[in-house]
Formats: structure tokens, C-alpha cells, sequence
């Protein structure tokens, strides 16, 4: 029989769902980047993937704690213990973390120490699996099974949903085609496809996808044009010696790359350096009002002037609007700044009299 229409999948009046993992926001047209190693394998390894992604502007940390090997023989992961060093590594480095359930039973425990729930690619149609986090209160990235439709994938995201989680987000991470060159096939035209057919938010995972670690770049910058909502990759300090997914991990300077050719990097630095000209044009401010209250004090004036200020604030706030700043917000920095200025000339005046009054005389 073929599959029910969906009902709370299609897309509700042309709006897009965001999904918020802490500050980070999936759908709102930020590319927010989650990397990490695919497994978690020591508690240096990732600590030290944490600081690489950490520093080079990841909005999210991975890391697989249960892992879905192909092999019985092969790593199988740390279990609980990743999970916790996962957290830990999260918590120091002020990232949101995310990692793969592989089963109902571990909901739980897996919920209680990340902030997102990953349902991997073999698990899409692990139906009790999807019922499990779809009661959670995590959200939940949802990848793509290798041989499902689009629509087998959207109705999977439906079995979330229909359990009252609204939250998730789609993975796509390849699908199986004939070609041999890469490990899967990432399907770029899903990201486009999905977004007619759901209101939910889409990311694209090009390590997983390719298998190559050469590729991750292009897919990345081809899946944000393609309109998804960021994506997922694997980077792992020294990816030679990776327990899982060696040839698909970045390394630190590759991480760093990566992001330079996204722009997030160059826009980390831009705001670095805005907020070094914020605090210099702070320091001057503060340094022309302590003169003006040493001025002030020398011709026994007041110090404060209610209406200055009223009207200063009036004046800003009006002005703001061509900025397309919110006037409240505006409000609330120059109220503190009035504020701490104010303080800054009492204590000046204060240390010169103090000082005999120098300061004043000589002002
Ligand atoms: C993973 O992200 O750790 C993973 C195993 O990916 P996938 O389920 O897409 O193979
Ligand atoms: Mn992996």
C-alpha cells in the first residue's frame, strides 16, 4: 500500500520552520557548520577536536558515542563514557553537542547528555527508534537512509512529529548510486526538493556523502547554495590514525579551510575586530565625559543633567531606526553606558579632591 499523504510534514503557508539547538538556530538562513570526529575515542582526542572547531567558528560538536558499524569486528564506540566526554567537551568549549541513538532503549541516557539526537542513516526506518525520540524533548537530525525516497525519509521525520517532537532537522548524507569514486552519492537536488515539500530544515553532510575529505568543501559551498541550512563534518586531529572514517575527516588546518571558504572564519574575524573598535570608541568616550565632569565640578556645576540625558537618549533611539537597530536595545546599551560614565566622573572627581583639587585647577 502506498504511504498516507502526509499532514503535518507539508509545508504551512510557505513558512519555514527554525529549529533551535541552544543559540544555534537550523532554517533561519544561517549555514550553522556541525563538525566533530565520527567517533569519540579518547577524552585528549575530543578535547582537542573541541578547541580545533571550537576556534575556527563550528556553530556544533559531533562525535559518535554508539556507532553503526558495517562490521561487528570494528570499533564499536565508547558508550556511555563518550557520551560524557562528548558533553564535557561540549560544555568547556561552550559548543551544543549532537550524537547518534542507535536504539529506543539508550533515549534516555543519550538525552540526558546531548543537546541534539542524531537518528543515523541505517536507524531512518527503525520505526520504535523514531517513536523513542519523538518523545523526547531533544531535538532530533534525522539523516537520510542511503536507499530512501524522499519520501520514505519524509515520512520518517513524520513518526517524530506525530510523537509531539516538532523538531527536527533533515540530513542529507548520500544515497547509493553505481558510482564507485565516492562512497555515496550526496544529492544535492533533495536539499531544494524537501524545502517544496516540508517546512523543515534541511543540512547537507558531504563527509559522509563522499568518503573523500577532498570533497567536503565543494558539497559544503554546493549545499549552501542549494539552500540548505548548514551541515555536518568530520574532523579529527590526526584523521590517519582515526578508529572510524579516517579518509573523510578534516584535519585542523583543513577545518580552518573549509570555514575560510564558507566566510565564517572571515566573519569571525570581522567581528572580533568591531568589537576592539567598540571598546577603543568606549575607552574615548569614557575619557571625553570624565573631562567634561572635571569641567563641570571646576565651574560648580552639576554633574548630572536628567534632561541632557533624556534628550540624548531620545535622539539615539530616533536615530537607531536608520540603522534598522531596535530602539529598546539601543535604549539599554546607552543607558548603561550613561551610567557608567556617570560613576567614572564621580570617582575622578572624587581622587582630585583627594589630590587637592588639582585635577580641577588645573582643568
Ligand atoms: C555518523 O554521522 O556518525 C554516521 C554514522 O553517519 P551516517 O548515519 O550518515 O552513516
Ligand atoms: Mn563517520
Amino acid at each position: 500500500m502506498s504511504p498516507q499523504p502526509t499532514t503535518s510534514l507539508h509545508r504551512r503557508g510557505g513558512q519555514s520552520a527554525v529549529v533551535e539547538v541552544g543559540p544555534v538556530r537550523f532554517g533561519d538562513g544561517s549555514y550553522p557548520v556541525i563538525a566533530g570526529p565520527c567517533s569519540i575515542e579518547s577524552e585528549e582526542q575530543v578535547f582537542e577536536t573541541a578547541r580545533i572547531v571550537a576556534e575556527a567558528g563550528a556553530a556544533m560538536l559531533r562525535g559518535g558515542a554508539f556507532k553503526p558499524r558495517t562490521s561487528p569486528y570494528s570499533f564499536q564506540g565508547l558508550g556511555a563514557e563518550g557520551l560524557r566526554l562528548l558533553q564535557e567537551a561540549g560544555r568547556r568549549r561552550g559548543l551544543p553537542t549532537v550524537t547518534e541513538v542507535l536504539e529506543p532503549g539508550q533515549v534516555e541516557l543519550v538525552a540526558s547528555r546531548v543537546d541534539m539526537l542524531q537518528v543515523g542513516a541505517r536507524s531512518m526506518q527503525n520505526f520504535p527508534l523514531l517513536r523513542a525520540v519523538g518523545r523526547s524533548h531533544r531535538p532530533v537530525l534525522l539523516k537520510r537512509g542511503p536507499a530512501a525516497t524522499i519520501e520514505e525519509w519524509l515520512l520518517a521525520a513524520e513518526y517524530v512529529l506525530a510523537e509531539g517532537n516538532q523538531d527536527v532537522v533533515l540530513c542529507e548524507r548520500g544515497i547509493r548510486t553505481f558510482g564507485t569514486e565516492t562512497r555515496y552519492t550526496l544529492d544535492i537536488s533533495a536539499v531544494p526538493v524537501v524545502k517544496t515539500l516540508t517546512h523543515l530544515p534541511v543540512i547537507v553532510d558531504p563527509s559522509h556523502a563522499t568518503g573523500r575529505r577532498d570533497l567536503i568543501a565543494p558539497l559544503g559551498l554546493a549545499g549552501r547554495a542549494a539552500g540548505a541550512d548548514g551541515m555536518m563534518v568530520e574532523v579529527h586531529p590526526d584523521p590517519s590514525s582515526a578508529l572510524s572514517d579516517g579518509p573523510q575527516q578534516l584535519d585542523a588546518a583543513g577545518f580552518r579551510d573549509l570555514m575560510e571558504r564558507l566566510g565564517i572564519l572571515a566573519v569571525r574575524d570581522d567581528i572580533d575586530r568591531i568589537d576592539r573598535e567598540i571598546l577603543g570608541l568606549m575607552s574615548r568616550r569614557l575619557g571625553y565625559s570624565v573631562e567634561i565632569g572635571l569641567n563641570k565640578a571646576a565651574r560648580n556645576m552639576t554633574l548630572h543633567s536628567v534632561q541632557r540625558e533624556a534628550e540624548l537618549l531620545d535622539a539615539l533611539t530616533t536615530d537607531a531606526q536608520r540603522w534598522s537597530l531596535d530602539a529598546g536595545y539601543i535604549r539599554e546599551v546607552f543607558g548603561l553606558i550613561l551610567r557608567h560614565s556617570r560613576r567614572a566622573q564621580r570617582r575622578a572627581l572624587a581622587e582630585s579632591r583627594l589630590g587637592g583639587g588639582r585635577l580641577i585647577a588645573n582643568s
